[in-house]
């Protein structure tokens, strides 16, 4: 297996037609960092960093948190690291919070957690915020909010940093070098106030594990659900092909960091919609720069037209007869 790494981590992840698809791995434990150099991703483009939280009894203190972070950047040298605030609360629940918790949380997936939890427990974002900013001092920082629904919450969580960020200033503390906010969208009716959420970030990055469960009303971590809807459905692509048509020309990076980026129908129709970033599991970031390879992108993006124009069910099929008769 380690061979196989090796052997695909210095591929380069041009398409047939010369286009640099950035190819980054998903993680959010310091063993994780290891597989950067391991797989050969461009970064990492979802840190999850509520994973301290979740492994520990009590709630990591700031300086636990900023030394971690600290470790990741050290360790991606060059490559940017995007940092995810905490997803904690629901499905995602941590024992020293849980008196806080709703007990009205029937639908845990849509409850109380991320970004709304974090809002409202303040001192909770701002200790990560100074973390984050502690660890970057003299480098770049890349924030990214979970469960962003509305254009306001991320005017409220990009606050939080602000102040912590000038605190640090008043202190004459060594500031990041540069720093860069963006938003998750995972909850579908961000996708309505885009025009309003792009001109305030950086980039913008699509959770299609939350995004599919929201827009099917299908719970993710139920088995007997597990094969009900295709990530390769008129509906999840329609709706990402308009994310894509949105995002063209404004100047926010687009980037994918749900399950469906690692596989590799799935990335050749997300490769025909305009997607150029993808964030996935270390184990199929070779994989999908050996498919980036054989692809072209003009063909794709042809194809996935023509088939969205008048889909069946699924394009899956359709889709794999044409991966098949391209030699992909
Ligand atoms: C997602 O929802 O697609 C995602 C990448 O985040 P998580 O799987 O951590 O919810
Ligand atoms: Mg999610």
């Amino acid at each position: 297996r380690q061979a196989a790494y090796a052997e695909m981590r210095d591929i380069e992840p041009f398409t047939r037609d010369g286009t640099r698809i950035q190819v980054m791995m998903n993680a959010g434990l310091r063993d994780d960092i290891a597989n950067l150099a391991l797989v050969g991703a461009d970064g990492i483009g979802l840190f999850r960093t509520e994973f301290q939280f979740l492994v520990s009894a009590t709630m990591p203190a700031r300086e636990r948190q900023t030394r971690l972070y600290r470790d990741v950047l050290d360790a991606a040298g060059d490559r940017p690291v995007i940092f995810r605030t905490v997803d904690i609360g629901g499905d995602k629940a941590v024992p020293y919070l849980d008196s806080a918790q709703s007990e009205f949380d029937e639908n845990p997936a849509m409850g109380w957690r991320a970004l709304r939890l974090a809002l409202e427990r303040e001192g909770l974002l701002k200790a990560q915020a100074r973390a984050l900013l502690e660890a970057s001092a003299g480098k770049s920082l890349y924030v990214m909010f979970p469960m962003v629904s509305e254009p306001w919450e991320f005017d409220a969580a990009k606050a939080v940093f602000d102040r912590q960020l000038a605190y640090l200033k008043s202190q004459k503390k060594l500031l990041p070098e540069a720093i860069r906010y963006g938003a998750m969208l995972e909850v579908p009716a961000l996708a309505e106030t885009l025009d309003i959420l792009l001109p305030k970030i950086s980039f913008l990055s699509v959770g299609t594990n939350d995004l599919t469960q929201f827009l099917f009303a299908a719970d993710r971590a139920n088995p007997k659900l597990a094969e009900r809807y295709d990530w390769l459905s008129p509906a999840i692509l329609r709706f990402l092909a308009r994310v894509t048509q949105a995002t063209a020309g404004s100047g926010v990076d687009l980037g994918i960091c749900g399950e469906m980026g690692g596989r590799r129908l799935e990335a050749l129709a997300l490769l025909g919609l305009g997607f150029r970033r993808f964030s996935i599991t270390p184990v199929a970031v070779g994989p999908i720069k050996e498919l980036v390879r054989k692809v072209d992108l003009s063909q794709i993006t042809a194809i996935m037209k023509q088939l969205l124009s008048s889909p069946t069910a699924s394009l899956r099929s359709e889709l794999q007869a044409w991966a098949e008769a391209q030699g992909i």
